[in-house]
């Protein structure tokens, strides 16, 4: 992708977050690496109101190259993702609301009863809280990220990631999805578990189709 093709992938992006409900007014951030380039939402502007000039390039220090605005104060976060995982170039941090209230009450999202859930990533973990906009919020991102591709942030939220920003995209979608239904489940008393035998068979398809393992807590 070229840079202009880039800042619309973001802003595609971010939009449907934002008319998905997923972010509210100036919440949440989305970013694409290009290199050694990183291209991210700015700071304080609706995701709705996004515009080509708005995103900001940085470098993977930080250091801000284009955009007329500042960058996402989460941009750390990122930076230090891409970091860690050379192969991630897409990541969404959002406030859909079913996953961030699993992050508020600090529960991983975790099933033994949903096939869904089972098949595709039996454990959305929480990183250890840390306060938004410092360095302490990814302090505990290396416990899991070189695991999974989705992880909760305590009290706060969701991140997401992939080898594309639609792959990170559509990665957010599919959580808050599995969190909405859950959380349905329990309003009606509670999972009815699966047995043993009926979770190895989920492990074992999820093996080798996705050549994914379970998560371990
Ligand atoms: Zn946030």
């Amino acid at each position: 992708m070229n840079n202009k093709e880039i800042k619309l992938e973001i802003i595609k992006v971010a939009k449907k977050l934002y008319d998905r409900q997923m972010v509210n007014t100036n919440e949440g951030n989305v970013s694409i690496r290009n290199g050694d380039y990183v291209y991210i939402t700015p700071s304080q502007v609706c995701k709705d109101e996004l515009t080509e000039e708005m995103i900001c390039v940085t470098d993977l220090e930080g250091n801000k190259l284009d955009g007329t605005l500042k960058p996402s104060s989460e941009i750390a976060l990122h930076l230090h993702i891409y970091k860690l995982r050379p192969d991630v170039k897409g990541i969404v941090h959002s406030h859909a609301p079913h996953s961030t209230a699993f992050a508020i009450a600090r529960k991983p999202i975790v099933s033994k009863a949903y096939t869904e859930m089972i098949y595709l990533y039996d454990k959305i973990p929480v990183v250890d809280y840390g306060a938004p906009s410092t360095p302490e919020i990814y302090k505990d991102v290396k416990t899991y990220i070189y695991q999974t591709d989705a992880f909760l942030l305590a009290n706060h939220g969701l991140v997401t990631v992939g080898k594309t920003l639609k792959d990170a995209y559509l990665l957010t979608e599919s959580v808050e999805s599995i969190a909405r239904t859950l959380l349905y489940t329990r309003l009606l008393g509670g999972e009815y578990p699966l047995t043993q035998p009926d979770l190895e068979f989920l492990y074992n398809a999820r093996k080798s189709q996705l050549d994914k393992d379970p998560i371990t807590p």
